[in-house]
């Protein structure tokens, strides 16, 4: 068996996503052989995406028939240069955003990190939300960062998770009142002042709405895919609507719409109610050609755990954790999506 040969067995390998073998999409990148191993450096940017992990095993598996044991790397090209880039051990940034407030971004965006670090992923939580910082909370980190000689930033962690948001250095309570300017400019130098070290995936938690912080925010840093947050009624996806061109302005790749509260689980009575109606996010994906990444039901318990700092994702035998491990897997596999379309 030698290179050629072991190219050729890949194509049996289909991409789950992009509907066609790795070696035509271009995502099989050095291979070499030394007696019984193969080396082969995969194009895979989405760690513990479940659908990159199968691609992996499969390869394994077609090599092992081969009768050769493989020895798998992953990387993505990237266009810009190591010291120029501004994160450059964060893998993939993802901005969850909304149209408004109240309709659970940061909970969401609280949920995906950490079910991203309980499928396995280095991750970073920031929490962007100058105007309404509550992820500390959420978490109930009970560190805050402290300062290097070289006046770094060590981000605390929780559950795995690197943390770092505007009330640990203003106070949760403390009402903010920035103009956008400097919103900015604190922004842009917590990311550079923070040691983030190597990370897979650094979730961002966007102010709501789609102003200048926004923009502002989108510019400064590399942002792979945004996840838009909507819950199912009208006004709410008008919102929603909004946030969308905002991306699209910045071409920042979004990687789907996830509905939240899209229906009531009565713990009583055992039926479904659908309060804000239900589907509306679905379909408004659908309208607009992105992927649903989810629906996450009303369940108290989400509350709860957000008040005590617990994220419900980790909650094994919740129902509702159910839902949030779908959609954290759902993000991830569209992160890998955005990557190995980038590599065509
Ligand atoms: P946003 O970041 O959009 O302003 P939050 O994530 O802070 O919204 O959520 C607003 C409130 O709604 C919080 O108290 C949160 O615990 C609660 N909440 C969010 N999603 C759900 C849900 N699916 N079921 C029950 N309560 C929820």
């Amino acid at each position: 068996m030698d290179e050629a040969d072991v190219r050729d067995r890949l194509r049996e390998v289909e991409d789950p996503d992009l509907g066609d073998d790795i070696v035509s999409l271009g995502l099989v990148n050095d291979v070499t052989v030394e007696g019984e191993t193969a080396s082969i450096s995969l194009a895979l940017g989405a760690p513990y995406a479940p659908n990159e992990t199968q691609i992996a095993d499969q390869v394994r598996e077609v090599l092992a028939e081969a009768g050769l044991e493989a020895d798998l790397s992953a990387r993505v090209e990237d266009d810009v240069p190591p010291d120029e880039q501004i994160l450059p051990g964060v893998k993939n940034v993802i901005a969850v955003a909304s149209g408004k407030g109240g309709v659970g971004k940061s909970t969401l965006a609280v949920n995906i990190a950490a079910g991203l670090s309980q499928l396995g992923a280095r991750v970073g939580l920031f929490d962007a939300d100058v105007y309404g910082p509550n992820v500390p909370r959420m978490v109930d980190a009970d560190e805050h960062p402290h300062a290097t000689e070289e006046e770094k930033l060590i981000p605390p962690e929780k559950y795995g998770l690197k943390l770092m948001s505007m009330a640990f250095l203003v106070g949760e309570d403390d009402p903010v009142i920035w103009r956008g300017p400097m919103v900015h400019k604190v922004l842009t130098q917590l990311w550079e002042d923070v040691e983030w070290g190597q990370l897979d995936y650094m979730v961002v938690d966007l102010p709501p709405g789609t102003g200048d912080t926004q923009l502002t925010l989108l510019q400064s840093v590399p942002v792979t895919g945004a996840v838009i947050v909507t819950t199912p009624q009208d006004v709410a996806l008008d919102d929603a609507r909004k946030g969308l061109r905002m991306f699209g302005k910045h071409d920042t790749p979004v990687l789907g719409i996830a509905e939240n509260m899209s229906t009531f689980r009565c713990p009583d009575c055992g039926s479904e109610h659908d309060i804000f109606g239900r589907g509306g996010g679905a379909a408004f994906a659908e309208e607009n050609d992105m992927p649903f990444l989810g629906a996450i039901p009303i369940d108290p318990s989400v509350r709860t755990g957000g008040d005590e700092g617990k994220p419900i994702v980790l909650d094994e035998d919740s129902e509702t954790g159910d839902a949030f491990r779908v959609l954290t897997e759902n993000v991830a596999n569209n992160v890998g999506v955005l990557n190995r379309r980038e590599q065509e």
